[in-house]
């Protein structure tokens, strides 16, 4: 990607707010309800309080009309977005054409260019950068932190919690400019990043519940049950009441060694194997045991509190609330244990998904939360109960409309290979069915009425085999 013109946007952005902070105008921030964008928001919020100016933050699920119409009353001098805005530029045009606006975001902007001037889109995926690799939107709101001070680059193990929570190392490293935040905190001496065991619990879970949660990848025979889990580490020689951070490095390896073989074995695919073990990042801030020590349980304890409707919960953890955090602590209980049942449902039930040429298609109606349809979508690729070369949409009843349903849609690069682009797919069906959809090409999501859940089966399934023509029709010419 074409670092320095990103910076240069990033500059513009950041000079934009000084300027406004100078005027003594308050800075309205907006951001998106999941790790990366309540770490983003965190960001910003500390980044414009260090310069004694006032913010008024929202954590927000999505931008629609009506929240764009409301923030429009509001009648603030700057809006600043952050890890959300690039889909929505038209209204936000149409509705705070009077105000100065930044979007600080990695999501691959909607058609269409941002014309007004006073309006500024600071998105990497514009100059080359990969959406789901190279930048998240905590990552974004980082460099713009960065730009205003340069003290603010003791946020950075904040950004690599948003990172890690899109999920930017799932192949196991760290790409693009996230190598960048990573040096800068490393200059700080703020974080250590480790080869470890990339499943969630290095810090709070028994060695036996770490394996009986792994999904991503999943371990076969151990995943999803906890004597089996037992009986592997026993015969391994392992304690399973040990806790992943407790174990001597000697320890580590052998456990690393006893997994990678237990998937060869079973004949993992090698991809999945490789992003077993691979970059940890912890944060020193904290001790070893501490959930926010280890990036992945960080990010885990945001979604909890995003997924409750309490992202501001969160985003006072990352600021170092510690009320906030024991709070929070709880709600990550029920959220894994709601995963965990979520993927019992799943494989019991996924007999009744529509398999079409480009789609699996589950409608999973009030069993599966509207806000975890995302997970439930990479649990099925992860269970192998869907080919990871097909899109996988699972899609549930809105908790806010009863009229609406909210789907998620998931998919891996060897499907991206073949020409699928699940972010331009949904947001083409959603304009058809009257809602609003949209997203990255590998993880995108889409709300629509659910009277036409029929409708989008056929439709989606049309949009992506388009896609795929497309592709061949281009590798030819
Ligand atoms: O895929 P999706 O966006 O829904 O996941 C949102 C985030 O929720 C993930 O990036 C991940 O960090 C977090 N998550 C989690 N526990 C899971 C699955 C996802 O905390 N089991
Ligand atoms: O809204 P946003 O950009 O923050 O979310 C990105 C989403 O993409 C997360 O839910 C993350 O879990 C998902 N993702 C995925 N597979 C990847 C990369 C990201 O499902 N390879
Ligand atoms: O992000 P976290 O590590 O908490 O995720 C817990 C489990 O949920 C992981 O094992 C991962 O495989 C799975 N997950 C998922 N979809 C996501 C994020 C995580 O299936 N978007
Ligand atoms: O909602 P879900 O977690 O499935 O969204 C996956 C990705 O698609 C997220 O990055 C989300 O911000 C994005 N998205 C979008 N526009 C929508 C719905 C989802 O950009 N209308
Ligand atoms: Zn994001």
């Amino acid at each position: 990607m074409d670092k320095s013109a990103f910076l240069e946007k990033v500059r513009e952005g950041a000079d934009l707010i000084k300027m406004h902070i100078e005027l003594g105008h308050t800075i309205r921030l907006i951001s998106h309800r999941d790790a990366d964008g309540i770490t983003a928001g965190a960001i910003l919020a500390k980044a414009v309080a260090r310069e004694g100016a006032n913010f008024h933050l929202s954590i927000v699920k999505q931008l629609s009309e009506d929240i764009i119409k409301d923030l429009a009353r509001e009648n603030h001098k700057i809006y600043v977005f952050s890890d959300l805005g690039s889909g929505s530029i038209k209204l936000i045009e149409d509705y705070l054409s009077d105000a100065t606006v930044v979007i600080a975001d990695h999501h691959p902007p909607e058609d269409g260019e941002i014309t007004q001037e006073n309006h500024l889109l600071i998105n990497p995926t514009l100059f080359g950068a990969n959406s789901v690799r190279d930048l998240s939107g905590s990552g974004v709101a980082y460099f713009v932190a960065k730009a205003m001070d340069k003290k603010n680059m003791d946020l950075s193990p904040l950004a690599l919690v948003g990172a890690v929570g899109d999920m930017q190392e799932i192949d196991g490293t760290f790409h693009g400019m996230n190598l960048d935040i990573i040096e800068d905190a490393k200059s700080l001496d703020l974080v250590e990043v480790r080869k470890e065991i990339r499943l969630f619990g290095r810090e709070t879970r028994t060695l036996a519940q770490m394996l009986t949660y792994a999904s991503n990848p999943e371990l076969p025979g151990i995943t999803g049950d906890f004597r089996n889990a037992i009986e592997f580490l026993r015969s391994k020689g392992f304690d399973p009441d040990m806790k992943y951070w407790q174990l001597r490095e000697e320890e580590k390896r052998k456990l690393h060694d006893a997994l990678v073989i237990h998937l060869i074995k079973h004949e993992v695919p090698k991809e999945d194997i490789d992003r077993l073990i691979g970059d940890v990042v912890l944060i020193k801030l904290y001790r070893e045991g501490d959930p926010r020590h280890e990036a992945r349980e960080f990010a885990t304890l945001l979604n909890a509190t995003g997924r409750l409707n309490m992202g501001t919960l969160g985003v006072a953890i990352c600021l170092g609330d510690e009320k906030a955090y024991n709070e929070a602590v709880k709600l990550v209980e029920e959220y894994k244990k709601e995963q965990i049942e979520m993927r019992s449902y799943l494989i019991k039930n996924w007999g009744s998904a529509v398999e079409k040429e480009h789609a699996y298609i589950f409608y999973a109606g009030k069993n599966i939360r509207d806000t975890m349809v995302g997970i439930a979508a990479n649990m099925a690729i992860n269970a192998q109960l869907a080919s990871p070369e097909k899109p996988v949409i699972v899609v549930a009843d809105s908790l806010e409309d009863e009229e609406l349903v909210k789907g998620s849609a998931r998919t891996t690069e060897r499907a991206l290979a073949k020409g699928y682009n699940l972010g331009d797919a949904l947001r083409e069906v959603a304009s058809v069915l009257g809602g609003e959809g949209g997203g990255h090409a590998i993880a995108a999501g889409i709300r629509f009425p659910k009277s036409k859940i029929d409708e989008f089966v056929e439709l989606i399934n049309r949009a992506l085999g388009k896609q795929l023509k497309e592709k061949r029709e281009q590798d030819k010419s």
